[in-house]
């Protein structure tokens, strides 16, 4: 039980110099304080003096404890003013006075008197003595017992005050979350537990920065004087003997204690390792410290294990897996953390390689990977430390900083080196951006990212390889376009949309030679809205494939209806959106629906727009020749509007081109323009295409093109797109002239 008391140690440091133990000694009897003072006079127990107080009755000794609670051992008359006035004091004592760890040594000057058992043990007394046991030696060794006693329940107290601030502290490191946050913690609470003071150094195996995983073990966390080792690895701290001391915690797995510091080390179940030097010395005793800096290095371990999970659960929340940088979400983090902050001249811009899909289709997904990465390093290398790198979504990146680093132009400028990737050839890319100023009204890292967005689908369907800034006229537009698309999707499920045919007819015969169907939607409050304006709305949603798919069914029920009433063959012409024809469902859904309807396929022309010609020469190709190996024929919408190189053209299985009513408009005006159909039918001729012309309104547009050679025609002139009735009866007029 000695070795506990940790008091005994303070006389190799302190000697006498050490605070004194205080006794009282309580006796209405003058002679007994003269004889124990003279028995023990300069005697010193534990290594301190004794210094006496003396009280001659329970009322004094009551005033004396009031005013030192920290007297040590209490000799204690037992027969005062009465046979029990002793025992009262006792009881005042520890019941009123609250002093449970003053020593009580009762003595009486009748032998034979002593107190009950009970007394003994309820008031917690020491010894008992009669004062005839007086002598020096007797004195001595009671009095060493009940200070050693006292000092003992004092170490323990104070023992366990620094064990509840290790519970306490053990709280408050489980809660850190961050690697930053605990280990200033784990000094506070030691500088707490151990009375230091000095400057500290933290150093620990979790990366502070972006919460990346299993660094080596760096200073993450220095105060004072150690501040410039901040960040450095262990190995690079120039104090040798600081140096040495971390070594000494690491390569032991063990803490510690010197002089003049204290070198916490502490290792989580999963193996991070966290080293905390602490400097200053502590008031507790070595032994004491070295147990107690055990038990702190444990609870250290547990919550460091915590936290290594913390950082390991952010990591993957926060990280792209393939490229190791913030993914979305985490992006959003840092703008909202930046709009806190000075935002001018600041820019978040979403970039976007052009035509990755098929890039990837053509190298295979793995160098598909690689090329991303190769476009990561090329993108971290060339902007400064200050913009930050994120992806968005395949391959969209993020990019947020100060415009003079990230300008758009900069951008483009980093892509026009190709790209370099084993075993193939060097790629070029182009790019096209979306960005928005974070100055501009901007609420959040999310509405960041969504106007960004916004404005990049506007560059990628007008600007593309190069960019495009977020106005609010674009946000109008768009939350326009989504109750819109809202409406679309409604209206389709209720039925609401139907199909009106307008007839196309040889100007020279006067007969119908077929129909080209057209999308109608009237809402229930009888209004007409436009294709123009929903078909737009249908393509970026996706939702044309499903409608394309009704119209395609739709128009062919339709065709064989005509086919059996008339008695004769008609030609059905059907628009084929860009999504829609690349849509990998396409072949598969015109198939069923010829073979349901029992539509003969060389009855069926599918109208593209040259963007859709233009998409991929292969798989354009590929697809094209199969719809020639049913027997379906293709045209050319709106010819000449797009920007189709012919020499294309020429290679693709296409059988009409279909002149654009703008051209038709300015024929016979004498613009430079009013040739055009000409030309176009001179190409068409040389292709060995069949022409027709649409949006023919007037007479004189039908003669001119009758005599440049244009044959076919669609327009108001003839007929406008009518629904199945009205069509049924200007069909049966039309053939019965
Ligand atoms: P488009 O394929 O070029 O269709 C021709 C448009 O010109 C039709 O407009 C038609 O009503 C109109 N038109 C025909 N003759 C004349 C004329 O003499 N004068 C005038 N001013 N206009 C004439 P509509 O029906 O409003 O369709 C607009 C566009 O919507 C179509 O252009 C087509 O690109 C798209 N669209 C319509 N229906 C469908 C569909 O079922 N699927 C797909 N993917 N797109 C469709
Ligand atoms: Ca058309
Ligand atoms: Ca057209």
């Amino acid at each position: 039980m000695d070795d506990l008391i940790v008091f005994e140690n303070e006389s190799d440091d302190k000697g006498s110099e050490a605070t004194p133990w205080k006794v009282l000694i309580v006796d209405d009897d003058d002679d007994v304080h003269r004889a124990t003072f003279y028995s023990l006079k300069g005697t010193e127990v534990l290594g301190r003096r004794l210094d006496f107080i003396s009280a001659f009755s329970a009322t004094e000794a009551m005033r004396v404890l009031k005013a030192q609670p920290d007297i040590a051992v209490i000799l204690l008359d037992v027969v005062m003013e009465d046979e029990t006035a002793g025992l009262r004091l006792v009881k005042t004592i520890r019941q009123e006075l609250n002093l449970p760890d003053v020593r009580i040594v009762l003595r009486t000057g009748q032998p034979g008197y002593a107190p009950e058992e009970e007394a003994i043990r309820d008031y917690d007394i020491n010894d008992y003595k009669a004062k005839n046991e007086l002598t020096h030696t007797r004195l001595l060794t009671t009095i060493t017992a009940a200070i050693r006693s006292f000092a003992y329940i004092r170490a323990l107290a104070e023992g366990r005050k620094d064990l509840e601030r290790i519970v306490d502290a053990s709280a408050d490191l489980m809660s850190a979350r961050h690697v930053n946050l605990f280990a200033t913690q784990v000094t506070r609470h030691a500088g707490n537990i151990f009375a230091l003071s000095g400057d500290t150094l933290v150093l620990t195996t979790l990366s502070d920065e972006d919460d990346q995983l299993a660094a080596d073990l760096h200073v993450v966390v220095s105060s004072g004087r150690f501040s410039r080792y901040q960040g450095m690895l262990d190995s690079e701290i120039p104090e040798v003997a600081i140096r040495h001391r971390i070594q000494m915690a690491k390569e032991g797995q063990r803490s510690v204690l010197d002089q003049n510091a204290m070198t916490l080390f502490s290792k989580s179940q999963s193996g991070n390792l966290l080293v905390a030097y602490l400097e200053g010395a502590t008031r507790l005793k070595a032994d004491h410290a070295l147990g107690l800096l055990d038990v702190y290095a444990s609870t250290v371990a547990l919550s460091l294990e915590n936290v290594g999970l913390m950082a390991r659960l952010k990591h993957f929340a926060y990280y792209d897996p393939l490229l190791d940088i913030p993914n979305r979400l985490y992006f959003a983090q840092h703008i909202d953390e930046k709009l806190e902050g000075t935002i001018e001249g600041w820019l978040v811009s979403l970039v976007d390689i052009d035509q990755f899909s098929a890039i990837n289709d053509t190298i295979g997904s793995h160098h598909g990977d690689e090329l991303l990465r190769r476009v990561r390093d090329r993108l971290l290398n060339e902007l400064s430390k200050s913009v930050v790198l994120a992806r968005i979504s395949g391959d969209t990146f993020g990019l947020m900083g100060p415009r003079t680093e990230m300008a758009p132009e900069r951008i483009r400028q980093i892509f026009t080196q190709p790209f370099t990737i084993e075993g193939r050839d060097q790629l070029l890319l182009s790019v096209t951006q979306g960005y928005v100023a974070l100055a501009d009204q901007i609420v959040s890292g999310h509405d960041a990212i969504k106007r960004a967005n916004i404005a990049l689908k506007r560059a990628k369907s007008l600007f593309r390889g190069e960019e495009c800034r977020f106005t609010l006229d674009m946000a109008r537009e768009t939350e326009e376009r989504v109750k819109l698309l809202h409406n679309l999707r409604q209206a389709f499920e209720a039925q609401n949309l139907y199909l009106v045919y307008q007839p196309q007819v040889d100007m020279c015969t006067g007969e119908v030679t077929g129909f080209e169907a057209l999308m109608r939607w009237r809402t229930r409050s009888g209004e007409n809205i436009s294709p123009l304006q929903f078909i737009g709305v249908a393509e970026n949603s996706g939702l044309i494939v499903p409608l394309g798919e009704w119209a395609m069914r739709v128009a062919m029920a339709e065709l064989v209806i005509l086919q059996r009433k008339f008695g004769r063959r008609f030609r059905m012409g059907l628009n084929v959106s860009m999504v829609q024809f690349r849509h990998h469902s396409f072949l598969s859904a015109l198939d069923q629906a010829l073979a349901d309807l029992g539509v003969d396929p060389s009855d069926i022309e599918l109208e593209i727009t040259e963007s859709v010609a233009m998409l991929d020469i292969g798989k354009v190709r590929r697809i094209l020749s199969d719809l020639k190996s049913r027997g379906c024929s293709i045209a050319i919408d709106d010819f000449g509007t797009g920007f189709s190189s012919l020499s294309y053209l020429e290679h693709l299985p296409i059988q009409r081109l279909k002149i654009d009513k703008s051209f038709v408009d300015k024929l016979g005006t004498g613009l430079a323009e009013s040739n055009l159909p000409e030309m176009i039918i001179q190409l068409g001729r040389n292709l060995k295409m069949d022409v027709i012309a649409e949006g023919v309104e007037t007479r004189e547009q039908a003669d001119r093109l009758i005599e440049i050679g244009c044959q076919e025609a669609q327009g108001y002139l003839f007929a406008k797109p009518m629904a199945d009735e009205a069509l049924y009866e200007w069909l049966a007029s039309r053939i019965k002239n």
